[in-house]
């Protein structure tokens, strides 16, 4: 685990945050989707804003994908559209996260194949934190099956700088 692990006195062994990828500059243009994706957290649409709430807290997580009864995608959540939905409301858990969420066709999404560094101007010139990563099924709907957020950014840029700046080792006391 060397580099992954730093230690420092009276703290103890922490995750220096590398993922053991050193991916050089230049390789930055050709990187899809499909290497940098984590796991997407759902609600389903019938879900009390409580719930997702709840969801959001358990599963640390800053934006949930919304899926419909046939497990397609149907809308979107950040933090601050359950904010803003919990502000001065006591119904938070009788009210469907349906009215709230960001709904389909407005949801931006990506595929597996795409260029992550396209998804990346997605997620600037739309001003948003997460992008789901989809298929299409062959009724049109999309199944969600991965996302890519402004955190898988920030490690990408780690594994950049991994390459090309190696880190200065720790030095301890
Ligand atoms: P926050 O609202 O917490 O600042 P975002 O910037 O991600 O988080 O979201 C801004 C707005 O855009 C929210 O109303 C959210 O529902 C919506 N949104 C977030 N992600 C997407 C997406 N992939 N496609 C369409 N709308 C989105």
């Amino acid at each position: 685990m060397v580099g992954f692990l730093g230690a420092r006195p009276r703290v103890g062994y922490y995750y220096t945050g590398k993922t053991g990828a050193e991916i050089p500059i230049e390789q930055l243009k050709t990187l899809k989707v499909k290497e940098y994706q984590s796991i997407p957290v759902v609600v389903n649409e019938s879900d009390s804003v409580y719930d997702a709430i709840s969801a959001m807290f358990l599963e640390d997580v800053g934006t949930l994908f919304v899926v419909n009864a046939d497990a397609k995608l149907a809308g979107v959540l950040s933090r601050k559209d359950l904010l803003r939905a919990s502000l001065g409301n006591q119904e938070l858990e009788s009210m469907p996260v349906s009215i709230i969420m960001t709904r389909m066709p407005n949801i931006t999404v990506c595929y597996k194949e795409d260029m992550l560094i396209e998804v990346c101007k997605r997620l600037i010139e739309k001003q948003i934190d997460a992008v789901p990563v989809v298929n299409q099924g062959p009724d049109g709907g999309y199944e969600v099956v991965g996302r890519i957020t402004k955190t898988t950014m920030t490690k990408l840029l780690v594994d950049v700088m991994n390459r090309d700046l190696p880190m200065k080792e720790e030095t301890h006391e």
